[in-house]
């Protein structure tokens, strides 16, 4: 990386400097850097590690490698979304400058308004909205805001891979509870309802020094969809240990087979200590509008080319006003966080003295999309009921075909991704390439990237070090995926039933 970097400023400063000044450059970006004092602060201990970076990479490393990993849409967003981008970057030329600190008004206001309705509370766009970068940027604030040095954090387990290193950096204390799956009838494929937390065990987790309960539902890597039984329960042991939940919802409208999300700040009593998180990007299909460049392996093009709808509605094709149409390389990914003012008022302070500010096109086109979905809220065109009613197609597709190569499939109510059992593989070929200590998931996936073509996460990425015993069995798949993708995806695992035949 650092070579294409000298490359690229050898070609911009060359002209400018000179060759010999090119060659210093050049040596002066090799050279290490080394301080006698200790160089990186201590809140990054033991988090140097990342999944998504390692798993793209190694997928990026390999020719012909179906992405079914990270979890993003290989499809178009919806057009309205893509036309309100558009207006917002051509229309009024005040939207290429700061906005309000905490939110674009337009977008504060239907926030307000869109959730206010949902969660049975007035919310003022003001107190009870702020705007950030994606749903990571709205966690990284509401973690900043509220651990302290030594403050225990509650995460269940498996989780999105973020809330532990999120909890250390703020100097708080993760304490893990982890869903367990009841035993299922024999030849009766698993659910992830079926996953559920030990009442005695969750309330044994809450201490006087609790003072975060993350809840993520419908959850990911494991698809469930918390119950409103599960969640009264969450609910009760947060009042009665003077707790705050956070929950993250960025799947909220991804539910499928009649289930239900529920919001806890909708509980009685629960506004007041909640704080809910969203996210563009998965609301409107839109992960790439975020700070950063395209490119890379699985990310979308430095161009996104309209041309081709969203596949659960093909018939209504974007196309540009010329043909395909250039986005800007940089965009910027819009999320929120809901909740009461005396909570707010931190994350306020902490955004004020970081971010400050999300880029207001984006938030713009985010604005308008919610406008529209509010107009056709509950009816067959609302892109919340037609994205649903597509992405349980894949899901279904999803599982029959790993079904196919003996793949143990756990049906997910709820989010984009499943998580399959890989116990038989484990039995018949425990001796795959890796650490004595690489927990047997992360080679499987190595393996599967490098000899099947298709690339998942393990999901002992998912839950903390003690644990990860009791879940390298299982590995994660995303199924947001065009029709073509999905296509690719039978080939390979064809290919390797094929190879599985006596
Ligand atoms: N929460 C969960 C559960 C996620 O899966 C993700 C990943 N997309 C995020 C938060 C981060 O969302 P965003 O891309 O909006 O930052
Ligand atoms: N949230 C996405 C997933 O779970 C990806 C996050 C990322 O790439 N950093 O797949």
């Amino acid at each position: 990386m650092f070579r294409n970097a000298t490359a690229i400023c050898l070609h911009l400063v060359g002209p400018l400097w000179g060759k010999k000044s090119g060659a210093s450059l050049t040596r002066c970006l090799h050279q290490t850097f080394t301080m006698a004092k200790r160089l990186q602060a201590r809140r990054l201990d033991g988090i140097d590690q990342n999944p998504w970076v390692e798993f793209v990479k190694l997928a990026s490393e390999e020719a012909d490698v179906v992405n079914l990993g990270q979890g993003f849409p290989d499809f178009s967003p919806p057009e309205f979304a893509v036309e309100a981008f558009q207006h917002a970057t051509s229309g009024d030329f005040m939207l290429n400058q700061y906005t309000k600190a905490f939110g674009y008004p337009p977008l504060t206001k239907i926030l307000a308004s869109f959730f206010g309705k949902l969660l049975g509370q007035e919310i003022d766009p003001l107190k009870n909205v702020l705007v950030t970068v994606g749903a990571y940027g709205a966690l990284f604030t509401a973690f900043q805001a509220l651990v302290d040095e030594g403050d225990e954090v509650i995460i269940v387990e498996p989780f999105f891979d973020c809330y532990e290193p999120m909890t250390l950096m703020a100097g708080g204390r993760p304490v893990f509870v982890s869903l367990k799956p009841s035993p299922t009838q024999k030849g009766e494929p698993d659910s992830s309802s079926n996953w559920q937390l030990d009442p005695t065990e969750l309330a044994s987790k809450f201490t006087s020094r609790t003072k975060a309960f993350i809840l993520n539902t419908p959850n990911n890597p494991l698809g469930k969809v918390f119950s409103r039984e599960e969640l009264e329960l969450v609910a009760s042991l947060c009042q009665q240990h003077d707790v705050v939940c956070i929950t993250d919802e960025v799947y909220q409208w991804l539910v499928f087979d009649g289930f239900q999300h529920i919001s806890i700040a909708s509980l009685p009593g629960m506004w007041e200590r909640t704080l809910t998180i969203g996210s563009a990007g998965k609301t409107f299909s839109v992960t790439g509008w975020k700070v950063r460049e395209y490119g890379g392996m699985g990310s979308p093009p430095s161009t996104i080319v309209g041309g081709r709808g969203w596949p659960g509605n093909p018939e209504r094709v974007w196309l540009g006003p010329q043909g395909p149409h250039p986005l800007p390389m940089f965009l910027v990914q819009v999320g929120w966080v809901l909740g009461p003012d005396s909570l707010m008022k931190h994350l306020r302070t902490v955004h004020q003295n970081s971010i400050y500010h999300c880029a207001t096109q984006c938030q713009a086109a985010v604005a308008q999309s919610f406008e529209r979905e509010q107009l056709h809220f509950g009816q067959p065109s609302s892109y919340f009921v037609q994205f649903p009613q597509y992405i349980q197609r894949c899901r279904d597709h999803m599982i029959q075909s790993l079904q196919s190569v003996g793949l143990r499939p756990v049906i997910p109510q709820g989010s984009y991704f499943l998580i399959t059992d890989i116990s038989d593989f484990k039995n018949k070929m425990p001796d795959l390439p890796g650490a004595a200590d690489e927990p047997y998931d992360r080679r499987f996936v190595k393996w599967m990237i490098k000899n099947k073509g298709l690339m998942a996460i393990p999901v002992s990425t998912f839950v903390s070090v003690p644990h990860q015993k009791f879940f390298d069995h299982y590995i994660r798949f995303c199924f947001v995926k065009d029709e073509s993708t999905l296509r690719a995806m039978d080939q390979k695992l064809q290919k390797w039933k094929a190879e599985l035949m006596p």
